[in-house]
């Protein structure tokens, strides 16, 4: 077992922490407070090759493995995790799924224009009363004129406002259950496509969150993704992949709460009663001390799932215990360190307030804590 990060590896971490430093944590606050999208980060981000991390270079991207797309993504969890949610659905949900499903025609048209970034991506299987059960979407397609048509609405998607392009998710027979879905790919301006509300959401602010409206949207035959009535199954495949990394925004995000709370645990010593000739734990010692364990608990977790996947082997109930222990280990970071802030850690001006609104939704977001424990025990319980 080796526990060394390859040079590359190392070389990419670090390339994308300084980038953090300089221009993602300085203006992460200010679009946060704006709740206004960080047109001028992405172009930083295309600059780095970020919008195409897992796609070969003869499609335009930085062909990574995915231990090096989790470690950049929780660079970018420490420093903004409205900015990694960007990078992780545009990467691990629209362009994946493409990546994934598409036939050479559709990669070879859609992966280099996203991966270079001159476009944002969007995945649409959510719509509203169907989250955690997916295969309950209502949306359908049926074909008319050599056209897919669909009517349908879609809800909670990231980038739903700003992508130029979307992969749509629709039941293309009677049946309406997980073997009839289809998926297929839509650009903006095609007539029929359009934006709903914006969510006002309590976290990842600067992170868009729009619902979609299909009505009557046309979208040609050579659009449909994958075979027909493979969607689910292509779906679970890219949830999978995308739990680890969340995993890193998450791990990225406790990590940055808990150096907040050295620094401030540090500055005022006397109050935490921590001193040199000091006997015993102190409650913020022992506080700091266990998350820092956990954090390196959940890396650990995080990381052995990515080189599963890297590997070719199976991932997905690691995946999950991945994303379950990172997910709840972000909220509870988040809590106890702002609870050291004391009154402060009710204001905006606190360093750890905006953490602590982001991590409920990492709690949710690509299945919440629960459908997490339901996969893991399924796994447990055929094994
Ligand atoms: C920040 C963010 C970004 C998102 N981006 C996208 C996106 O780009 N594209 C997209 O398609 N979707 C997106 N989503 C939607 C997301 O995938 C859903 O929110 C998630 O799957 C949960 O669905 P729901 O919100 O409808 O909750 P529900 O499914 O209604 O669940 C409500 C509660 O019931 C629990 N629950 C549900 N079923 C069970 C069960 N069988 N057993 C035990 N408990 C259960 C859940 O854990 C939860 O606590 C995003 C969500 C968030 C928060």
């Amino acid at each position: 077992m080796n526990f060394e990060l390859t040079p590359r590896q190392k070389e990419i971490q670090l390339k994308v922490r300084e980038f953090c430093a300089k221009e993602v944590a300085p203006r992460a606050r200010g679009y946060d407070l704006k709740e206004e999208f960080p047109w001028e980060v992405v172009e930083g981000l295309k600059k780095l090759g970020l919008l195409g991390i897992l796609f070969p270079k003869k499609y335009g991207g930085l062909g990574l493995d995915m231990v090096s797309y989790c470690l950049i993504l929780e660079e970018l969890g420490r420093a903004d995790s409205s900015v990694a949610l960007t990078v992780e659905a545009h990467n691990s949900l629209c362009s994946s799924h493409i990546f994934l499903a598409g036939n050479e025609q559709q990669k070879k048209k859609y992966i280099p224009k996203l991966a270079k970034g001159e476009v944002l991506g969007a995945w649409g299987l959510t719509e509203p009363g169907a989250g955690s059960d997916a295969s309950g979407i209502k949306t359908r397609a049926r074909q008319e004129n050599g056209h897919w048509v669909l009517n349908g609405s879609k809800t909670f998607t990231t980038q739903g406002s700003v992508a130029g392009i979307y992969v749509l998710f629709a039941h293309t027979s009677e049946a309406m259950n997980s073997r009839s879905i289809s998926a297929f790919i839509a650009e903006k301006g095609m007539p029929g496509l359009s934006v709903g509300k914006k969510e006002k959401k309590m976290g990842l602010r600067a992170s868009d969150t729009a619902q979609l409206h299909l009505v009557n949207l046309k979208i040609p035959k050579e659009n449909l993704l994958g075979r027909p009535g493979r969607a689910f199954i292509d779906a679970m495949n890219i949830l999978d992949a995308g739990r680890v990394g969340i995993s890193g925004i998450s791990i990225g995000m406790s990590r940055g709460v808990v150096e907040e709370g050295i620094r401030w645990v540090k500055e005022r010593k006397k109050q935490f009663k921590i001193s040199g000739d000091s006997p015993g734990l102190t409650a913020a010692q022992k506080l700091l001390a266990d998350l820092a364990t956990e954090i390196e608990a959940a890396r650990l977790l995080m990381l052995k799932s990515a080189t599963l996947l890297d590997q070719g082997k199976p991932y997905s109930k690691e995946a999950s215990m991945s994303k379950l222990f990172s997910g709840e280990l972000v909220m509870k970071a988040t809590t106890q360190v702002l609870d050291l802030f004391g009154e402060y850690g009710g204001t905006f001006d606190c360093p750890v307030q905006k953490a602590f609104r982001d991590s409920k939704l990492y709690q949710i977001g690509e299945g919440s804590s629960q459908i997490q424990e339901l996969i893991i025990s399924r796994h447990l319980l055929s094994e």
